[in-house]
């Protein structure tokens, strides 16, 4: 169909978001600003992304709750109030229920509904979005807003489909409470989400194996109580804290410090590290600047922890087995813990090394390794995602000329700025990959999509102009910036997720942007200020104008 010969249907929608997570809900307020129709579909059957479906025991968040809360809005930072420093899953929940309810969010959601394809039409330069209830809707924007972790990695094991017993993925847990009082349990995995799970777990089951592959580097959170005057402090000072956030390295109230590990005397960075050790939390790998590219520097944190591995675990044998050896602390995501390793020194409690002793198979029964068969009545896969690429990977995405993202992206996700792919115009990814998303604070980066967006949105408006999408060019350009900033680190190191190294057959492309988000901001402001630079802005014909 050639504009403006035959009439060109309407969109249904200005924008379609694709996910009710923090990052769909935002946009969708934000879409409702602008005076936008909009839609949000949603595969779960309620808001809150991975906190909707990540419910394993002891699932909460590594960044402190009042700095994984929206800023946006001073009224609801000011009304909500966190009741623990790092919030647990069911209290981060109940806070995005409460946000939708305040933003009166639920009735533009359709929720049980899984987008299933999205094809660009370039006559009507409307995209035609197909749902897994059959139907279909159009829109001028494609917003996808379908987080980094959301696809939950099953283990190319042999035989994991025919274990008898109760199994489950941290990252898809039931809904219904679930005990493993008096059960024998074995649980694959020891990345955050198995460290987070292991010591409820342990505390429940009549014993626990424990099947580790890497052993990772993880510190504790020091979780407790808000206490009230702190809260007070902040919520008094949250602009002066939140400003500090946007414009930091990691998105963080407290920035990386700015000094070298190498300029400080050993006893003084000992202290540091204890310092930060007792203080808890991610904060650790900021202790110096030079701990992500330095690999001596690297090594002075890697070994205060596997220090303190030892002090902790009391059977030597299994501390050795527990202390990393095999990549740089922070080049795969640090875990945060409360009471990880204090857990091995549990009777109940068994580890298995299996790079020593590799798991051959899962059988109706458990798990078979190299050496033994392990019985187990529960079976807990906490082995991770097909993160970053792997949720947009299965929809079927088709741009221009049929263009499928899938193939575009076979050999490792390609993006300008993690926000747009060349090729589909008037798609949008919030947090995509290129963007510094998983290596940040995700509030303060979905924030800043999100705004980002709108604003792209509202000049699109007032320009009449009808696509936008990046230019060839500058994508390649931005693509390789990305792992060039990567490689000047440690990253190549460790086999991380953010690398897809974790998926068998998985491009080994590092796909988050190590820049900082402060750095990474100010990047894009500037696209935007010199009228969306690197990307290609086409008017639409007079004709087949429609709904700008
Ligand atoms: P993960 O970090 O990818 O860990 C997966 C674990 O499963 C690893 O120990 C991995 O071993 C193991 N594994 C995978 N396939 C296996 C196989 N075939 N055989 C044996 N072991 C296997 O996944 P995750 O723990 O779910 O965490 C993913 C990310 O989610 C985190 O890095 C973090 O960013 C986020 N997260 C955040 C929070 C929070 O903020 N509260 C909590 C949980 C998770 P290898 O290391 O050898 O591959």
């Amino acid at each position: 169909m050639t504009p403006g010969s035959t009439k060109v249907a309407e969109p249904e929608f200005d924008a379609l978001v694709v996910g009710a997570g923090f990052a769909g809900m935002y946009m969708l307020h934000r879409l409702r600003k602008l005076g936008m129709t909009a839609r949000v579909f949603e595969a779960g059957d309620g808001v809150g992304g991975t906190w909707f479906w990540n419910r394993y025991p002891g699932a909460r968040c590594d960044t402190e709750s009042v700095e994984y809360s929206y800023s946006f809005s001073d009224e609801i930072q000011q009304k909500w109030e966190w009741s623990e420093r790092y919030p647990t899953q069911p209290e981060i929940l109940r806070y995005a229920n409460w946000v939708a309810e305040q933003l009166d969010l639920k009735r533009d959601i359709l929720f049980s509904t899984r987008v299933n394809a999205a094809h660009f039409d370039e006559a009507s330069s409307q995209w035609t979005v197909t749902t897994s209830d059959g139907s279909t809707t159009r829109c001028r924007f494609l917003i996808m807003a379908t987080g980094c972790l959301s696809t939950a990695n099953l283990p190319d094991i042999p035989g994991v489909e025919t274990f008898a017993g109760s199994r489950f993925h941290t990252g898809n847990w039931p809904h219904e409470p679930f005990s493993f009082e008096g059960q024998v349990v074995g649980i694959i995995g020891t990345g955050s989400s198995a460290i987070q799970s292991i010591p409820i777990v342990a505390s429940q089951a009549k014993h626990l194996y424990i099947f580790q592959r890497t052993a990772n580097y993880s510190v504790p959170a020091h979780n407790g109580p808000l206490e009230p005057e702190r809260l007070d402090e902040i919520k008094t000072n949250y602009h002066d804290y939140r400003h500090r956030a946007r414009h930091s390295r990691r998105g963080y109230f407290e920035d990386t410090n700015p000094v070298s590990a190498h300029q400080v005397s050993e006893d003084e960075r000992r202290r540091e590290f204890e310092r930060r050790w007792q203080f808890g939390g991610l904060g650790f790998i900021a202790s110096y600047n030079d701990l992500l590219s330095d690999e001596a520097a690297n090594e002075h944190a890697a070994e205060f922890v596997r220090n303190r591995i030892r002090e902790i675990v009391e059977d030597p044998e299994t501390a050795e087995k527990l202390v990393p050896y095999s990549y740089p602390i922070g080049t795969k995501r640090l875990c945060i813990d409360s009471g990880y390793y204090e857990t091995f020194n549990q009777p109940n409690v068994t580890l298995i090394d299996a790079r020593d002793e590799p798991i051959v198979e899962v059988t109706e029964r458990g798990i078979r390794t190299s050496e033994t068969e392990y019985n187990v009545d529960s079976l807990i896969l906490a082995t991770g995602f097909d993160a970053m690429t792997g949720t947009l990977k299965r929809i079927d995405i088709r741009g221009r000329n049929g263009l499928e993202l899938r193939s575009y992206w076979e050999d490792g996700p390609v993006s300008y700025l993690g926000l747009g792919v060349s090729g589909f115009p008037n798609m949008f990814t919030i947090t995509g990959p290129g963007s510094p998303s998983v290596l940040s604070n995700m509030m303060v980066s979905i924030e800043q999509h999100v705004e980002w967006i709108a604003d792209c949105l509202e000049y699109l408006q007032a320009n009449s102009i009808e696509t936008i999408e990046p230019d060839a060019e500058a994508e390649a350009e931005w693509t390789r910036h990305v792992i060039e900033v990567a490689d000047g680190m440690l990253f190549s190191k460790g086999n991380s997720w953010w690398k897809g190294a974790n998926i068998e057959g998985k491009p080994t492309v590092f796909m988050p942007y190590a820049g900082g988000v402060g750095r990474y901001r100010s990047i894009c402001d500037d696209v935007a200020a010199n009228s969306y630079s690197g990307f290609d802005l086409s008017k639409a014909p007079a004709s087949a104008s429609s709904t700008s």
